[in-house]
């Protein structure tokens, strides 16, 4: 057997995001307020705002855990939870949607791991469970995608064994695991303590030099600063502003944004 037998997919081409006019609320309470936002292939975006401003409900309704009730949001021009029929819009099959969501990382503030799975298995599963690898490759790949989160060492301990930095870099490996076109991450970093973040934040860093789409929520300004193509300003469910770093992080137009950064810097 030739060493190219087990060789891994090449990686997905890098997605573009087109969030068109989304409005989401509950009940009464107008989360979203019509947010058009498109993020280009490769490019890394960055959303700040204050909390409560929108930004989790947005990456959300991008990955379809949440439905937006007027407006949608399109990934390489094709329509995500929902299809054109005539004029109305009509919801996806659960198994499309699946299908859908395995092109989309989204990396949780809480690690979310599977507990009672190895962490070569945590990052092995999915391409196994979607049928687009068999377990072999997707071994390999794991074993791959651990080396590159630097932990290469650690692939047959368990969630619980692990730092919450290194927790993350596992989840981050095993959203790379399905080649998405886009990674969403809604504060990576916000759970951990202080000295691990930096170890997580290289990692994406990492990836956002490797021309993936990355949507990027954080409170990490420093780390915005370096490595955002575009900066966007979320308050009270829009956006208030946007533009390279140092544009919006550094002569802000608006007061509201210069409230914010001056609460977190
Ligand atoms: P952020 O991530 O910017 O802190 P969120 O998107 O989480 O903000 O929440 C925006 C607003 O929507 C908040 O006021 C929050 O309380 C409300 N919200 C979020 N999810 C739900 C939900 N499932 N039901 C009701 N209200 C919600
Ligand atoms: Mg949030």
């Amino acid at each position: 057997m030739t060493a190219t037998t087990h060789r891994a997919p090449a990686d997905t081409e890098a997605a573009t995001v087109e969030i068109h006019d989304v409005h989401k609320w509950y009940g009464t309470h107008r989360v979203l307020d019509g947010v058009d936002l498109t993020v280009r292939p490769g490019e890394v975006t960055v959303i700040l705002g204050p909390s409560g401003s929108g930004k989790s409900t947005l990456l959300r309704v991008v990955n379809h855990l949440e439905r937006p009730e007027i407006g949608h949001v399109s990934i390489n021009g094709e329509l995500i939870g929902v299809r054109r029929q005539g004029e109305r819009l009509k919801e996806l099959s659960e198994r499309a949607i699946l299908t859908q969501r395995s092109r989309i990382g989204f990396v949780f503030q809480n690690f979310n791991l599977f507990p009672h799975l190895t962490v070569l298995d945590n990052v092995a599963a999915a391409p196994v469970a979607t049928g687009k690898l068999g377990k072999p490759e997707a071994v390999e790949l794991a074993r791959e995608l651990l080396g590159r989160v630097g932990l290469a060492d650690r692939t047959g301990a368990y969630p619980r064994q692990l730092s919450g930095g290194q927790q993350q870099r596992v989840a981050i490996a095993r959203a790379l695991a399905l080649r998405p076109g886009v990674i969403l991450f809604d504060e990576p970093t916000s759970a951990l303590d202080p000295e691990l973040v930096g170890e997580v934040l290289a990692v994406i860093k990492d990836l956002a030099t490797s021309r993936t789409t990355l949507l990027i929520v954080t409170h990490e300004i420093g780390f915005a600063r370096e490595i955002a193509d575009r900066v966007v300003f979320i308050d009270g469910g829009r956006i208030i502003e946007q533009g390279p770093p140092s544009e919006v992080l550094d002569k802000p137009r608006h007061e509201r944004t210069r409230d914010f950064l001056s609460k977190v810097l």
